[in-house]
Parts: C-alpha cells; sequence; structure tokens
C-alpha cells in the first residue's frame, strides 16, 4: 500500500513538495490544504483533494464555490504523515494545534527552529538519525546547499574551518508584499549569520562561520565557500568527487553560466517552474591556494529541499534504506539534468 501523505500549507514549498510525493511509486498525496479561495486553491484542486487549512474558513470557500473535501483535522485522520509547509513558525503552531492531537508524523521546513523537530534533516548527511523519527525538520534551502557540499567534501576529504558568505535573493519571485529594490543589506550585519549554526544541527562536528547578505534578486542564492584541506588535494580530485554526487551538478562558464540568470534560462529550457533540486556548482570557481579551497555555488531556494522532503517520508517511515530512498526520489524527479 503507498504510503498516505498530507501536505499542510500550498505554497512555494508545499506546491513542490505534492508534486514531487506525487510522482513517487510508493506513497501519493491524499490532500493539501489551503487558507484561503484564491487561484492557488482554485489551481490546488485541479490536481488535489483540497481541505481547509484554518477551519473557520470554510464558509468562504463555500462562498467561493471551490469544492473543499473538509479541514485540516479531517484529512490529518485520513494520512500517515503530513508534511508542513505553512508559513515561517507556523509549522511549530500546527504541531500543537495538531500534529500531537492526532499523533502523526509530521516533516517541518527550514524556517521553523530546530527544536520544533527530534532531527534536523538531510538526506546526504543524516538519513539514518530521522529513521523511525516522529518529527524531523527538514533544514533550510541555505543550509541544505551548505550542508549537501560540505558533507560530500569532508567523505571524501580531511577538512578543516569551513568559512562561507551566503548572497541572498531578498525574497521569491511572487512576493509582491516585501522586497529590496536598490541595495545590498548584510543580514545579519554582525556575525555570524544563522546558516552556519544551522549547518551544525546536522553536521555537529564542522567548525564553520557563515556572513550572510540580502541582494535585489528573486532567483537563486549564491555561496562563496573557503574550506581548509588538512591533506594534499588537488582540483581535480575535489571535481571527482563532485561530479559523483548526482545533487551537486557542475556547470562551466565557458558554457556560458555566466550568472544566476544564466542558470535560470538554461532551468526554464529543461524543468518545470524552473527548478533546480541540486547545488549548482562552477567548475571553475573549484580553486586551491595553500591549504584554502574556494567553491562558489548557486542554489535555486524554491526546489533544493523538495528531494529532501520525500527522503525524509521514507526514512520516518522506515520503508527504504538511504540509497535506495535517494536513488528512487532522484530517478523520479530527474536528477540529474543532463546538460
Ligand atoms: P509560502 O508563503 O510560499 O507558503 C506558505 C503557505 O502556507 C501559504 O500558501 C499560506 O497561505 C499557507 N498557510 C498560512 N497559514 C497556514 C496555516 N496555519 N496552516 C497551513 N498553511 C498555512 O512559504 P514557503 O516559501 O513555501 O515557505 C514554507 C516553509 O518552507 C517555511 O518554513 C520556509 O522557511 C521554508 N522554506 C522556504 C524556502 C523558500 O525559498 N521559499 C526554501 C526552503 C525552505
Amino acid at each position: 500500500m503507498k504510503v498516505r501523505v498530507a501536505v499542510n500549507g500550498f505554497g512555494t514549498i508545499g506546491k513542490r513538495v505534492a508534486e514531487a510525493v506525487s510522482l513517487q511509486d510508493d506513497m501519493e498525496v491524499i490532500g493539501v490544504t489551503k487558507t484561503k479561495p484564491d487561484f492557488e486553491a482554485k489551481l490546488a484542486a485541479k490536481h488535489y483533494d483540497l481541505y481547509v487549512a484554518i477551519p473557520e474558513n470554510l464558509s468562504k470557500f463555500e462562498k467561493a464555490e471551490i469544492e473543499v473535501k473538509g479541514t485540516v483535522e479531517d484529512l490529518l485522520q485520513k494520512a500517515d504523515i503530513v508534511i508542513d509547509c505553512s508559513p515561517n513558525k507556523v509549522g511549530a503552531e500546527n504541531k500543537k494545534l495538531y500534529y500531537e492531537k492526532y499523533g502523526i508524523k509530521a516533516i517541518f521546513q527550514g524556517g521553523e527552529k530546530a527544536n520544533v523537530a527530534e532531527v534536523s534533516f538531510n538526506a546526504l548527511a543524516n538519513y539514518e538519525k530521522a529513521k523511525g523519527k516522529r518529527y524531523v525538520r527538514v533544514v533550510s534551502c541555505n543550509t541544505t546547499g551548505l550542508v549537501r557540499l560540505i558533507h560530500t567534501l569532508k567523505t571524501n576529504f580531511k577538512i578543516g574551518r569551513v568559512r562561507a558568505t551566503m548572497l541572498r535573493r531578498v525574497v521569491d519571485p511572487k512576493e509582491d508584499k516585501k522586497g529590496l529594490v536598490n541595495g545590498i543589506m548584510p543580514d545579519p550585519v554582525a556575525i555570524p549569520s544563522h546558516h552556519g549554526p544551522d549547518v551544525k544541527t546536522v553536521l555537529p562536528d564542522v567548525d564553520i562561520v557563515t556572513t550572510a547578505f540580502k541582494l535585489p534578486t528573486t532567483l537563486m542564492h549564491v555561496h562563496s565557500l573557503c574550506i581548509e584541506l588538512k591533506e594534499n588535494v588537488t582540483v581535480s580530485d575535489v571535481v571527482n568527487v563532485l561530479e559523483d554526487e548526482p545533487r551537486i551538478l557542475l556547470i562551466s562558464e565557458e558554457d556560458g553560466f555566466t550568472s544566476t540568470a544564466k542558470i535560470i534560462e538554461f532551468a526554464r529550457e529543461v524543468r518545470k517552474r524552473y527548478d533546480l533540486f541540486e547545488n549548482i556548482v562552477w567548475r571553475e570557481s573549484i580553486g586551491i591556494d595553500g591549504n584554502d579551497l574556494f567553491i562558489t555555488q548557486a542554489i535555486h531556494q524554491e526546489a533544493i529541499v523538495i528531494p529532501e522532503n520525500v527522503d525524509a517520508i521514507r526514512a520516518m517511515l522506515e520503508i527504504a534504506e538511504k540509497d535506495e530512498s535517494i536513488e528512487k526520489t532522484n530517478t523520479a524527479l530527474g536528477i540529474p539534468i543532463k546538460i
């Protein structure tokens, strides 16, 4: 029998998670929730059974003549697991209001505090730790990007301290209520940014300090990393290791990938919604100076965490081992893209 998955919150992450789950052969989406009867609710109802996230709003859906199957509480009673994709910190409220009440396993997103869950999760780095757990948090887009890269390097080479600067897209493309039109905002001004400590929730033994800046762009984040090497490693050693990891895609300036704008232009041709599930690493950025390894990568914030949510389901329900789950997820999502 397929795992019955509920998706609570159908925004940027929720709509992608729902589609990714429905592409797997061992799980199905039994319903998604919306808070209000807007165009997104109408689109959601075309593909999924729709439930109302805020029970008091049921009459608004009736008035708008959008068919709903009930409220979030009805949905949770039919599901084996819920993926909470509600806004930052709302997941913790949903846990108290509903998930504890119905004793359902729940996956939270990176906008929640780490203590919402028993484990902060990344499929490559700590799949085993999520096995059988009731509450798991998939770390944020920036943290997922950092963890994947650092874990891959640290599994293959002896590394020391990591220093990373995050150049962050200010908002997602759809967000029209906030933004940054003309400026660069250190976020925060004082070191460190929260990303380093967040990486440590998955990789506790990594010595990492991060800084972050918001930039007036919506397409992708860019990370500039400097990683101390504690053994002799060549650039081609690093390239080989990164090429072997399907969730990391090496691109080249020579091919015309001169900016995030060009990366997204490529993605528009090959993936629905230009979703890039992979870390996008510039081949030419991999350089070694003394003991310092430099790497620049771009992260599509809307898509990078999607495969991890799918793998978290299999780990928590113990229906597949790590490699099997990652392979299934990758195949269903078409990872990696062939250039
Ligand atoms: P979003 O605003 O696009 O979507 C959130 C959805 O939840 C909206 O449709 C909203 O109407 C709905 N919602 C509001 N209150 C709700 C409630 N009480 N119960 C259920 N649903 C409710 O936000 P998002 O970007 O999809 O972010 C969701 C989570 O994913 C956050 O924790 C965020 O930090 C994390 N995340 C976001 C990104 C990103 O770049 N967008 C990347 C990684 C992780």
